[in-house]
């Protein structure tokens, strides 16, 4: 039948039979009747729905997704192969959206998932960036940035004929809504990603790489994700795409109400909006303005809007809760501050602790505190996360509102990161225990029961190492490096950040790197893979990558060591990438400053493609290591609260791990004589610098902790058998991280949908 389908759309479109097609006519193909098969299903309904705002939707490519969830999957497949085609060549063709940036875009595109899956009346709601986030080229060894272009003719995107006016000083927008269908996992109906695009948006602003002007609103609003911001421009652009997003969110939400025939004055019964970290949280003015305009009094509609709106905290970090200075919010939504004034006015009768106000004496408005004050609830992502949320950084609003604070640890899509990523190992568990686990993913624990099957053990190996072949085939084409499926593959992928540590990394590598030019040589070959973006004006984050470029350098060139340790770090890291990366893990590196990584969710993908995680006892990590118990990961390195005690009475002092001759060796060696000789001296010096004079993230706290632990996860891995029971256990507790759980909870909770 599919067969017969796909044919006649070929036929049809260019006059071609699959096996003569290229991959390109059957990619469209396959568009055509996927886009088909989903349009036959219908909308779900349901009394309260559900819209997930948020500035990233990290979806990665949606065909094999798509064909998974609507159960075509595996005959496509063998239609293709039967023809002489290959699927995941086909898929090639398929640009990846660059909608995210990293874990919270990719939490929003696993979570749309999910709750299509779950059968659940909700949207997800951003802004269509034509460039997205930036792609990543590597040139002389650093970091270069260029546009990220992925919007094609023909794409999952579906031009609506919903349009809105968007007020602006000095100007009014008009923009057009694109929805792009999401299937739930074997489900009767289907949900939608809207994505709003300014009409008068030109890309032709963009001359050279990702430089463009940043004055030109009309033509620039939804270029970029994350414009540069070192500047008031950068500022001004970010709140114009803030404010433009939410409002047309908010008209949307009253434009289906009414639709619906709802009574606007019972909003919160029929809608609810997750603000995703505050980059949304101009909604809750937004929607009390509109609300105002259809003759609601300001102050009920402050009360509909605060039982409409909840709040996800993902940071700790100071500098990621935004604070849109008074001054700039009057430039650009000058409407909005009357509303605004009033909900701090609110606030400050009622609280005097000038820690909870909306707006400080700085003049800045705390979004985060709006979203606290006028939301129903407030969720961290992992279970510390949220006790360091009301213990510590949100204490003085737990101490008002203890009843809206809840936790709702984070998790992945398995259609994605094991279906569709790890085919080889899904397959093999199918086997082992049917296809139950697919829709209820506690049944993995199921597996537990091969723990002494030598033959289960053994496969489990054996699927790794062809992962790893896949992978090394890959890298190969992709970027010319030669790496051994035989080593051990260590790997470090996440945006980067010195919280996270790829730093501590780089220092393990050197120690790894003059042990073995000092004769101790790995049992097994070590291969160490990176893969990290980093933010343009993140300077010290230019000069870690460039460290570990010069470290690929060097090492993978020296014939006395690159048959022991190999180096790569993975050009233009995003879902793509990461989905032929995680299967082919044997070490997931987890090593953020405890307190630091709200949740992670890279490490649920490790964990649950068998790879081992060596970690801190941080965001899920902590959750990871309960479930596996100490035998089944390794843990190092100073605890959260020991953590928080430093930063409080300011007693941490780098320098003095510093002078430890062992740390100094390993610090040192950023700025020999050969790492200048092919580095740039400027980059190398800052870094080495700030490791020994602030480094704030207390990578030497933690250093010898973590080179120690990681010296016997190599060791443990010479005994197989050993090592593969820990991988199995490990994929038998992942079914607590699929993320239909984490949205079942969510609905239970919160949205009650
Ligand atoms: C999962 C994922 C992330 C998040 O990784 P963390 O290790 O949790 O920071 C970032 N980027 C991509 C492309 C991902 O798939």
């Amino acid at each position: 039948m599919l067969e017969k389908n796909l044919s006649e759309i070929l036929k049809k479109r260019f006059n071609k039979v699959i096996s003569k097609a290229s991959n390109e006519e059957i990619y469209l193909a396959l568009l055509e009747l996927t886009k088909g098969t989903i349009k036959k299903k219908g909308a779900n309904k349901g009394k309260r729905k559900l819209y997930y705002i948020s500035a990233e939707f990290l979806i990665g490519k949606l065909m094999s997704n798509n064909l998974i969830n609507l159960g075509l999957y595996e005959e496509i497949k063998e239609v293709l192969a039967k023809n002489g085609k290959e699927l995941a060549e086909i898929e090639e063709v398929e640009l990846e959206p660059s909608l995210g940036n990293g874990g919270l875009g990719r939490l929003a595109a696993c979570f749309i998932d999910s709750i299509a899956t779950l059968g659940l009346n909700g949207d997800g709601v951003g802004l269509n960036y034509h460039f997205g986030l930036f792609q990543q080229v590597f040139e002389d060894r650093k970091q270069n940035t260029v546009k990220n272009p992925w919007i094609t003719s023909q794409s999952w995107l579906n031009k609506s004929n919903i349009k809105f006016e968007v007020p602006f000083a000095g100007f009014t927008a008009t923009s057009t809504l694109y929805d792009i269908d999401v299937t739930g996992y074997d489900q009767e109906a289907s949900n939608k990603l809207r994505l709003f695009d300014i009409d008068t948006i030109d890309e032709t602003l963009v001359k050279e790489g990702i430089n463009f002007n940043k004055e030109d609103i009309k033509k620039n609003l939804t270029l970029f994700l994350y414009p540069d911001d070192s500047d008031e421009a950068g500022h001004l652009l970010r709140i114009y795409q803030q404010y433009f997003m939410v409002s047309n969110a908010a008209q949307l939400i009253l434009l289906e109400a009414e639709e619906n025939g709802h009574d606007l004055h019972k909003l919160h019964e029929y809608a609810v909006v997750q603000i995703n970290d505050t980059h949304p949280s101009m909604v809750i003015p937004e929607l009390i303005r509109l609300l105002g305009e259809k003759g609601i009094p300001m102050s009920e509609a402050i009360e509909i809007v605060s039982k409409t709106c909840a709040y996800t905290n993902h940071t700790i970090l100071a500098e990621a809760l935004e604070k849109w200075p008074i001054a700039y919010l009057q430039k650009v939504v000058p409407h909005l501050l009357p509303i605004i004034r009033e909900l701090d006015n609110q606030v400050k009768l009622k609280f005097k602790d000038e820690k909870v106000a909306i707006i400080d004496k700085d003049k800045r408005v705390h979004m985060a505190h709006m979203d606290i004050h006028y939301g129903y609830s407030v969720n961290g992502v992992a279970a510390l996360h949220t006790e360091i949320l009301k213990e510590e950084e949100l204490k003085s609003f737990y101490d008002i509102y203890p009843e809206k604070f809840n936790n709702k640890t984070n998790g992945i899509t398995f259609r994605r990161w094991l279906i569709h990523c790890n085919n080889k190992l899904a397959s093999y568990i199918d086997e082992l225990i049917g296809e139950g686990y697919k829709k209820d993913a506690t049944k993995l624990e199921e597996l537990a029961k091969f723990i002494d099957d030598k033959e289960v053990l053994n496969k489990l190996g054996e699927i790794k190492k062809a992962n790893k072949l896949e992978l090394k085939e890959y890298l190969k084409e992709t970027q010319g490096v030669e790496i051994d499926e035989n080593s051990i593959f260590d790997i470090q992928i996440k945006r980067l950040h010195e919280y996270k540590r790829q730093q501590m990394n780089v220092l393990y590598i050197i120690h790894k790197y003059l042990d073995i030019k000092n004769g101790n040589k790995p049992t097994t070959p070590i291969t160490m893979i990176f893969g990290a973006k980093a933010a343009p004006a993140y300077i010290i984050a230019q000069d870690i990558i460039h460290t570990i470029l010069c470290l690929q350098e060097i090492i993978n060139n020296d014939p006395e060591v690159n048959k022991y340790l190999k180096v790569v770090m993975v050009e233009n890291y995003n879902v793509t990438k990461a989905s032929k990366l995680i299967p082919a893990c044997d070490v997931s590196e987890q090593i953020s400053l405890a307190s630091k990584e709200a949740s992670g969710t890279g490490n649920m993908k490790f964990m649950l493609n068998g790879a081992l995680t060596l970690g801190t006892e941080d965001g899920a990590n902590v959750e990871i290591h309960e479930l596996v118990g100490d035998e089944n990961i390794y843990i190092f390195g100073e605890s959260s609260e020991t953590v928080i005690e430093h930063y409080k009475k300011e007693d941490y002092v780098s320098k003095k791990f510093y002078e430890k001759p062992a740390i100094k060796e390993l610090v040192n060696f950023i700025i020999s004589d050969e790492m200048v000789a092919i580095g740039d001296e400027e980059n190398l010096t800052r870094l080495h610098k700030e490791l020994i004079n602030k480094d704030w993230f207390m990578t030497l706290l933690d250093v010898e902790d973590y080179i120690e632990t990681k010296d016997i996860v190599f060791k443990d891995y010479e005994d197989r058998e050993t090592w593969n029971k820990k991988v199995l256990i490990n994929i038998s507790k992942a079914g607590f991280f699929s993320s239909d759980r984490t949205i079942a909870q969510y609905n239970e909770d919160i949205w009650k949908l």
